[in-house]
């Protein structure tokens, strides 16, 4: 062979070597973890980026056992998966080595006799992939705002519990946390302060829960807990779970920098007792709590089976949205009088809710509910609809009637609002100005981009607009003044140390000369005392409601007045 040929071949021997080196610079960066190693288990290749992961040193490792390595560092997991391999077999697996996650296989290597010859692997990092797995799945099974297990995780761990309970002969409760004041801090603080409660209230009952235990949002201001491993016929020990909740709740929450006592309401089912399967349990706890609602706040009940079974197949949800179907609500009016001549001016229509389980069910028990459900929606259309329609009644009648209508928060987000009142008016023939709609300080000051609009809307109808509740929200006096706001009406809260306590006094005092130079008219609410109506009289207030004055009655009654 000449000069030529051995410059040739040392061209071929630098191609290759290139070719490694640039095979072997991909291999490092991959990835991944490639392995070999023969039949009797000596590692002939450790490659792949993926070794970082396991902090071995590849080089030192080759020509050593396979085998004794994974013995020494206790994976036999792994050397199953190998020696199934050696015997023949494709395995596959998941491997995790700390926070690290890999997935692949073991191949058997066969000579050209057949016999295996070795095995060899390749395994690849999916520790991201398997992170935002992990990730879905616990946003499937958490509420976002507190952390806590979601009702789909409850109604998991609970057949998990029914399924031990079976096994250990041991009981089983599930307590379904009600909070009784929260639409009250939600309505006055607006929906950050709101989620703010939630999330301490999850925390002081998570503190309460013991780690065998289940703390879960159940939804909206709703809590479940899930506690196993009772003593069977140990009516005690669940009395004390539920004490020991509600004492967790008693002391005042501090949101928004101002205290509030939110107490509340827990019904309570026990597995076996009440019933076999998950959903009747669920169901029973819910009866139970409907049963604690009625014996007042800040209550559990266990559930009772003879008063339960008739309706315990209802949420307050599903009860109300029954309500409406069957028409079991009805508007009351409380009249509104002129304080310095005594004559009756208008009056505002509130809801009730004629159950027949319960009787007469005052809003204050059920618009949170109806609020959060979203049945408020068609619940408010209703009552503007029953209270035009009565207005139209009595016109026909000849009387000359004026009605206050409230609208909830949420209606306010339907920017249909104006066109449907609008609508109704037309429909019962009504004269824009006979209705009031009241809409509460905190609602109005809510979402300025959006209720500005639809309040100047319903302004511009010739309806006319008032501001309920005034004094227990937040008030930006601007907005107050460029709202087409008509009448303020001062939170009956204002009232309780009049006319004795000199501060009650003097905020009064204050309020009126605000509403004055903002040139609107205003309404005392809750008079209950001659003391409270010549105070206010004197005071300048024009208009006053009160049970002094008159309580909510029945369409009927209050024509009678409206006579006189
Ligand atoms: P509100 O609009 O401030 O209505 C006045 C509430 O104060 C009524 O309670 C009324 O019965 C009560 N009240 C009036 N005078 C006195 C008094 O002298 N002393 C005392 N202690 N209370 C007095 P009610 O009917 O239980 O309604 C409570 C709240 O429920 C209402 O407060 C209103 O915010 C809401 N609500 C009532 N009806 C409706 C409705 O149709 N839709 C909506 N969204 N909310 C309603
Ligand atoms: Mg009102
Ligand atoms: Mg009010």
């Amino acid at each position: 062979m000449g000069p030529g040929s051995d410059t040739a071949l040392r061209h071929v021997e630098r191609a290759l070597a290139d070719s490694e080196r640039r095979l072997s610079a991909v291999v490092d960066l991959a990835p991944l973890v490639l392995f070999a190693c023969d039949a009797a288990g000596t590692i002939t290749l450790l490659r792949g980026a993926g070794l970082q992961a396991l902090r071995v040193d590849a080089g030192t490792l080759i020509g050593t056992n396979v085998f004794a390595l994974l013995d020494d560092s206790g994976r036999h997991d792994v050397s199953t998966l190998l020696e199934r391999a050696l015997q023949g077999e494709e395995t596959h697996g998941v491997m995790r080595f700390g926070d690290t996650v890999f997935e692949g296989s073991f191949r058997p290597q066969r000579a050209s006799s057949g016999a295996i010859a070795g095995v060899i692997a390749v395994y690849h990092d999916v520790t991201l992939a398997h992170r935002s797995q992990e990730q879905v799945r616990h946003m499937a099974y958490h509420d976002p705002l507190t952390g806590l297990p979601n009702r789909a995780r409850l109604e998991e761990r609970l057949a998990e519990g029914l399924a031990r309970g079976r096994r250990t002969g041991r009981a089983l409760a599930l307590l379904y946390i009600d909070l009784d004041e929260f639409k009250l801090v939600n309505d006055s603080l607006g929906h950050a302060a709101g989620d703010e409660l939630l999330c301490e209230v999850a925390q002081r009952l998570d503190a309460t829960t013991r780690a065998c235990d289940l703390l879960a949002r159940h939804g909206g201001d709703e809590f479940m807990l899930l506690v196993e491993d009772l003593e069977p016929d140990d009516e005690h020990a669940v009395e004390a779970v539920a004490a020991n909740v509600l004492a967790a709740l008693a002391p005042p929450f501090t949101v928004d920098g101002a205290e509030f006592q939110v107490g509340a309401s827990i019904g309570v089912s026990v597995w076996p007792r009440h019933g076999r399967e998950p959903a009747e349990l669920l169901q029973h706890a819910d009866a139970a709590l409907y049963q604690a609602k009625a014996q007042g706040r800040g209550v559990h009940a266990i559930y009772d089976p003879r008063t339960g079974s008739s309706r315990g197949r209802l949420t307050l949800t599903a009860r109300l949205r029954r309500a409406l179907e069957q028409d079991e609500f009805e508007l009351h009016y409380q009249p509104i009088y002129g304080l310095a001549g005594g004559e009756q001016l208008a009056m505002e229509a509130l809801v009730r809710w004629r159950d027949p389980e319960r009787g007469l069910v005052l809003p204050g028990d059920f618009i949170g509910v109806a609020e959060g459900s979203g049945l408020i929606d068609d619940l408010g259309t209703w009552v503007l609809e029953e209270a035009c329609r009565q207005m139209r009644a009595w016109i026909d009648a000849g009387l000359e009637p004026y009605v206050s209508v409230n609208v909830a928060p949420r209606q306010l987000r339907d920017a249909w609002f104006a066109r449907r009142v609008a609508h109704t008016l037309d429909r019962f023939g009504l004269e824009p100005n006979r209705l009031m709609i009241e809409v509460t300080e905190s609602a109005a000051m809510l979402e300025p981009q959006r209720t500005d609009p639809l309040l100047r809307e319903v302004g511009e109808l010739g309806v006319r607009l008032g501001i309920d509740d005034f004094g227990t929200g937040h008030s930006s006096l601007a907005r107050l003044q460029a709202l087409p706001f008509e009448a303020l009406k001062i939170d009956r809260s204002f009232l309780r140390g009049v006319p004795e306590g000199r501060n009650e006094t003097r905020m009064l005092s204050a309020v009126l000369a605000l509403a004055g130079a903002l040139g609107m008219s205003v309404v005392a609410e809750g008079i209950e005392t001659d003391a409270q109506r010549a105070f206010l009289a004197g005071a300048g207030c024009q208009y006053g409601q009160g049970f002094l004055l008159g309580r909510p009655v029945p369409a009927g009654e209050i024509a009678a007045t409206m006579r006189r």
